[in-house]
């Protein structure tokens, strides 16, 4: 009995070892298809701002002389842009580096919201310039006990979308208020809002909504580094989009440590 017993487990470890290969095989094979997929990913977001950055600086060099200042001026604003563009995208890797290895510990402290999206409105003012702001937030709004630079961060890169995927021209508005021990802060754009089945997925690295033709390339690295940042300060980000009219929103919730909770009312 024992022999017969002892085959049959020999038998089944033979099959699980067997099993294991093949799901070790195939996870192989799909890591290997994601590190190539992020790299030509990666690649192409690097090479395009300095294909552009190239392209101008070569017409510079070669006919600053005779180009009127009007296309002069246009060239080096070619550049600037792109270069902010490659600037914004290696943010946002290192960001996510270091979201990835832990290496990002809230600093906490305590701020009043409307400052940090104060901050991230300044930070934000050349990509919304084509844009109508519309800012609504209570002054008496608690205070909060996050890192500064991390929510500064997540509300510039919701304000960096709307500037991206809504039209100019339209409004974007920032809301804030109360919500029993929370605090919600909430983006609202007039852009084309996301497709119902995306709008967990916008939060994956790397997930990118069907690009269309006027949607400028991006990293898809945006949201998921917000998610990440809010979910370390004890909040929740959610997206969803608007029901009146086309639009995107996205609504932050942070908690509202308890016994700040009256630091913020009006003295
Ligand atoms: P990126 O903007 O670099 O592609 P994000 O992580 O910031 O990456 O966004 C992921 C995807 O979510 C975008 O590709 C876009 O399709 C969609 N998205 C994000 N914000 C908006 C918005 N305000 N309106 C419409 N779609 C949006």
């Amino acid at each position: 009995l024992f022999d017969a017993l002892a085959d049959q487990a020999a038998v089944a470890i033979e099959r699980i070892q067997l099993v294991a290969d093949v799901e070790a095989a195939r996870l192989a094979a799909e890591a290997d298809r994601l590190r190539t997929a992020l790299l030509s990913s990666i690649s192409h977001d690097l090479k395009t701002p300095l294909a552009g950055i190239l392209g101008a600086a070569g017409t510079l060099s070669d006919y600053a002389a005779s180009l009127p200042d009007a296309d002069r001026a246009e060239l080096v604003s070619t550049i600037i842009e792109e270069a902010e563009r490659l600037n914004r995208f290696i943010g946002n890797l290192l960001d996510m580096t270091r979201l990835e290895s832990g290496a990002t510990q809230p600093n906490s402290s305590l701020h009043f919201p409307g400052d940090i999206v104060g901050s991230a409105l300044r930070r934000a003012g050349r990509l919304l310039a084509r844009h109508r702001l519309d800012v609504a937030l209570p002054a008496d709004l608690p205070m909060l006990r996050v890192d500064a630079v991390l929510l500064e961060q997540v509300v510039f890169n919701l304000l960096d979308n709307a500037a991206k995927y809504a039209p100019p021209a339209s409004t974007v508005a920032i809301e804030g208020w109360r919500d029993g021990g929370h605090v919600v802060l909430r983006l609202v754009d007039e852009g084309p809002g996301i497709p119902p089945d995306d709008l967990e997925r916008v939060f994956d690295s790397f997930y990118r909504v069907r690009k269309t033709d006027h949607v400028p390339a991006g990293t898809g690295l945006g949201l998921a580094i917000c998610r990440g940042f809010v979910e370390a300060m004890g909040g929740t980000i959610t997206a969803a989009n608007r029901t009146d009219r086309p639009g995107a929103i996205f609504t932050i919730r942070l908690p509202i440590p308890p016994q700040t909770d009256t630091l913020g009312e009006p003295t």
